[in-house]
């Protein structure tokens, strides 16, 4: 195997630190192994990988909702197959991408909500986890002070914290012969208990096909609303790279809901594309079994007026 393509990103205004960096590619290089073997079981290692790291907004480490609770998001789609599951709103596991994949293989559901999705991973054997890291149970304190004061909170939306931290995290892999996609999310700090966001959002935050594979980041209901993986998908077929592709969706995006977001996508022929409207994105690309140095989504924000 060394025509393989994986790349993962760290969602929307995770620090570009080294030690952020390091853990994207720690993850993407433990996924490269795996590809090819099983393009779904690269995807979970790679973001088992995030949900462990305390510093990323999945698994442990996720942001907590307006009532203090960890409520996660998780999806996975395989192209050639079609197949798709998420988990979302799911409560005290460890890996949500292990649940969905769980459900992807072992039922013929697609997706599974709050206490059934939590029911169901304990009748698979997942143990209860404690999803909630101290930063982030001090840093909702704070945020919900801020409200009670009649304040904005200083903490960012993504990734929970007001100093550099991690977000939402997204693999899209290629094996040489298929495509797959998966996501998984804390969500938004302080989002209303129960909502879903868009990584468990087929064609909205995540889609893979015959012809591309794609994940996205930001505000959730924007890209549920513009169906934007999808998007990028359809624009991949007509003919457009996946740089191109992300681009053009990006900016359909600002122009529909004005939002903010960061769009990673891989088409069959192993090109990769990304692009962002936010302050950072930090994509890792391994290619042929080796990290490509420094790659750099496309930023469209100075074109873009928030
Ligand atoms: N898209 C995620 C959501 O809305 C948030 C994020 O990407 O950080 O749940």
């Amino acid at each position: 195997m060394d025509m393989g393509i994986i790349a993962v990103h760290g969602g929307l205004d995770t620090s570009r630190e080294k030690q952020y960096l390091e853990i994207l590619q720690e993850a993407a290089l433990k996924g490269y192994e795996l590809l090819l073997k099983s393009r779904v079981q690269a995807l979970e290692a790679v973001l088992q990988v995030l949900e462990k790291s305390p510093k990323f907004n999945c698994g442990y480490g996720s942001v907590l909702n307006f009532d203090g609770i960890v409520e996660m998001d998780a999806a996975i789609m395989d192209g050639p197959s079609s197949r798709f599951a998420a988990v979302a709103a799911i409560q005290d596991v460890q890996h949500p991408i292990s649940v969905a994949r769980a459900l992807m293989e072992k039922t013929s559901n697609v997706i599974l909500a709050g206490a059934g999705a939590v029911k169901f991973a304990r009748a698979q054997g997942f143990p209860v986890a404690d999803c909630i890291a101290g930063r982030q149970r001090e840093a909702w304190q704070k945020a919900r002070a801020s409200l009670a004061r009649g304040e904005k909170p200083a903490q960012n939306l993504y990734t929970g914290l007001a100093a550099p931290y991690g977000d939402t995290v997204g693999c899209v892999l290629w094996d040489g012969t298929g495509l797959a996609a998966a996501s998984s999310t804390g969500g938004c700090l302080l989002k209303t208990p129960g909502r879903v966001g868009d990584t468990p959002s087929l064609g909205g935050g995540i889609f893979a096909s015959k012809t591309s594979a794609v994940v996205c980041t930001g505000i959730g209901e924007a890209f549920i609303e513009t169906l934007t993986a999808k998007y990028v998908d359809q624009v991949i077929a007509a003919g457009n790279e996946p740089n191109q592709a992300t681009r053009l969706a990006l900016g359909r995006l600002y122009e529909q809901k004005k939002a903010e977001g960061g769009i990673l996508a891989v088409d069959a022929r192993g090109n990769v594309g990304s692009t962002f409207n936010a302050g950072r994105f930090p994509v890792v690309v391994v290619a042929g079994g080796r990290l490509i140095d420094n790659y750099q989504p496309v930023n469209l924000r100075a074109e873009q007026v928030h």
